[in-house]
């Protein structure tokens, strides 16, 4: 699947919006993105985890650890289409933690997986537990990648889609400034 196709997969479900927003965060935009709309269905998850399973499977990975709660549908599907255990890690108390019963070993190669990387500060602290718990981690995986700047996350990122999507306070808008109207993502357009 090129990148196209993914994004296709997003237009097509209501995943990502083009126009103009205001975030939750306050923040203006004009993509609204909202992996959780094309993941509700099952073959575009399986379709997209195949994917991105393709790009680390040359890593060898034994498992796949995902943030939750973002990360843990693809990474379900990246760890079918691998044929490896998908786990997941989870916040208590702010911090991001092994639960569950859930276990990694020194022989474990550990790809991170995601659903969205902007920051890579969630993928930062995923590799963390996974180093923490005993695992090598190799890898870390995203179906988009919104950001310019790959060597953010410490380790070799692959992902599906680049995308930009550049936020802007409302005083500094460009799409104010052209007058457009402001929607709210979810509201109907
Ligand atoms: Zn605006």
């Amino acid at each position: 699947m090129n990148q196209d196709a993914a994004l296709d997969l997003f237009r097509k479900s209501g995943a990502l919006l083009e126009g103009h927003f205001r975030l939750s965060s306050g923040l203006h935009s004009e993509r609204y993105l909202q992996s959780a709309l094309v993941l509700q269905h099952p073959a575009s998850a399986e379709a997209l985890g195949a994917a991105l399973a393709e790009r680390v499977r040359h890593l060898q990975p034994t498992v796949v650890i995902s943030p939750a709660l973002g990360g843990i549908v693809i990474g379900q599907e990246v760890g079918r289409a691998l044929g490896v255990r998908a786990i997941f890690a989870e916040r208590q108390d702010g911090k991001l933690l092994l639960r569950r019963g859930f276990t990694m070993s020194p022989g474990d190669r550990a790809i991170v997986v995601e659903d969205v990387v902007t920051t890579g500060g969630s993928t930062r602290e995923t590799i963390d537990v996974a180093t923490a718990a005993g695992a090598d981690v190799i890898g870390a995986a995203a179906i988009i990648d919104r950001g310019n700047d790959a060597a953010r996350v410490g380790l070799p990122l692959f992902a599906l889609v680049k995308l930009d999507v550049p936020t802007y306070q409302p005083d500094a808008c460009p799409l104010c400034a052209r007058g457009e109207p402001v929607v709210k993502p979810g509201s109907r357009i």
